[in-house]
């Protein structure tokens, strides 16, 4: 959501006149956008507020600001810890950026020359209401990928959950107009695009608040109305997953057969604790439910470990639930208390000790069934969407429908502006935990191949150690 937060902003100052700077030191104008939704990305943003701090000491007149959730939750407080900075926005601001600079540069004297600096800065975190919510709806600029997009179909989130930061920070659940959503997907097939991600908070609530279609209608809508190629969208809560979603796995064509189901915990306890309306019960239920649609359906998830008060046999839940699930991949999370959510009031009484041997177990045993799932496809053909071409290790990166990442070779390097956004059958000669190798053949059908290339198994390794942090 943030990345789509940032594409949206630049959009918007491109539109008011501005041009990306590669060198931040030549920069007019420095937004950072801050997440919230735990502990260390909040650090971080501090601390690159403080490496930007020496830009503005150089350049006074550079318009230095801050967006997005730690804007929405710190609000003026901020300007007392960083007073150098003079914007200070959070998510529903977004497309009064160019008014908002506007306005900074009418407060320094009007002429947005630097060098002025004795001015209020401009803080803006309210709240639109549901009604006078607007989406920023800007199609990618051509210098910006357009082989795949995202569509923004709802924000913010009426949930509860007792860890989360995002109803504060993002506020009220609003779903966008379906008419504008399939009217934005048609214009991005006309420039190219071949898959699209919806996103939303809670995507699959959306039309909840009686605003026209559901969401799975609105899915069917996309597919008969757009000619888009593949459709995906995240993030999901279990709660709002119908049969009539799950059926268009089987029904749409354009739907990719993946699903990020966030499960968070495996212990019923733990769920409940966590507000998260659903058990162990039924989140298996509805995995049951995709499998018997579409067999072949691809399975991730989100966890925490260490919520307050996890004992050694809610872990073991998790783990159970893992087993029995089979996820192709997850991101798991230790447990990071948040000011202004339910659970911060809780005592955070796993020692971080434990949360980190949890997490690391939880990792391990996720690899080895990742592992397991992608081996099962050496030998395969699998359709992959080209994204980009390597120069340096002459390898090209794409993605099946699954979201699987595929490096492979086999195609003409000089070709690489038309094969970019172009669907390739690739043939899978080496899996890994995180991504497969092949190489392109004509044949769409599966076969046993023991080629295995060097080179790309170096740019895989190069991938595996930079996902664990080596
Ligand atoms: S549904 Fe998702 S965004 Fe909403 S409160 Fe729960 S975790 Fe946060």
């Amino acid at each position: 959501m943030n990345e789509q937060d940032s594409l949206q902003m630049q959009g918007l100052l491109r539109r008011a006149g501005f041009e990306k700077s590669t060198n931040p030191w030549d920069a007019d104008l420095i937004l950072l956008n801050s997440c919230a939704i735990r502990e260390k990305a909040v650090h971080k943003i501090y601390s690159d507020l403080g490496r930007v701090r020496l830009i503005k000491e150089e350049h006074p007149g550079l318009i230095l600001g801050l967006a997005g959730c730690v804007a929405q939750q710190e609000k003026e407080n901020l300007i007392k810890r960083f007073p150098f900075l003079d914007l200070v926005f959070g998510p529903d601001a977004i497309r009064h950026l160019p008014d908002m600079v506007k306005e900074v540069r009418m407060r320094r004297g009007g002429s947005g020359e630097r060098g002025t600096t004795n001015y209020p800065p401009v803080v803006r975190t309210c709240f639109d209401s549901r009604k006078d919510f607007e989406f920023v709806n800007l199609l990618p600029h051509e210098e910006e990928n357009r082989v795949k997009a995202f569509v923004t179909i709802q924000k913010g989130c009426d949930n509860v959950c007792s860890f989360c930061i995002v109803p504060r920070v993002r506020g009220p659940e609003v779903s966008r107009p379906a008419n504008d959503i399939v009217s934005e997907i048609r214009q991005l097939v006309e420039l190219g695009v071949k898959e699209v991600t919806l996103l939303g908070q809670n995507v699959n609530s959306y039309g909840k608040k009686g605003n026209g279609i559901s969401f799975s209608q609105l899915l069917e809508r996309i597919d008969g109305e757009t000619g888009i190629r593949r459709l995906r969208f995240t993030s999901s809560h279990p709660q709002d997953v119908d049969d009539d979603l799950v059926e268009k796995f089987r029904t749409l064509q354009s739907l990719s057969p993946h699903f990020h189901l966030p499960v968070q915990s495996g212990s019923n306890r733990i769920l409940s604790a966590m507000r998260r309306h659903y058990t162990r019960e039924d989140y298996l239920k509805i995995i049951e439910s995709l499998k018997n649609v579409l067999p072949a359906i691809a399975l991730s998830t989100d966890f925490i470990v260490g919520y307050p008060g996890e004992t050694e046999e809610d872990f073991s839940a998790t783990l159970d639930l893992i087993d029995k699930v089979g996820f192709d991949s997850s991101y798991s999370f230790i447990y990071s208390p948040r000011p202004g959510t339910a659970s911060f009031q809780l005592a955070d009484d796993v020692p971080m000790a434990e949360k980190t041997r949890r997490l690391e177990i939880l990792n391990n045993f996720q690899r080895q069934i990742s592992e397991g799932k992608n081996k099962k496809l050496e030998g395969t053909v699998e359709e992959v969407l080209v994204e980009s071409y390597s120069q340096k290790d002459k390898v090209w990166m794409g993605r099946t429908g699954t979201n699987k990442i595929v490096h492979f070779t086999g195609l003409s390097a000089f070709n690489e502006e038309k094969i970019i956004g172009e669907f390739v059958n690739i043939k899978i000669i080496k899996a890994n935990p995180f991504s497969l190798m092949g190489e392109q053949t004509r044949t769409p059908c599966t076969e046993e191949s023991g080629f295995a290339s060097s080179e790309l198994e170096g740019s895989l390794h190069r991938e595996q150690r930079e996902r664990e942090g080596i």
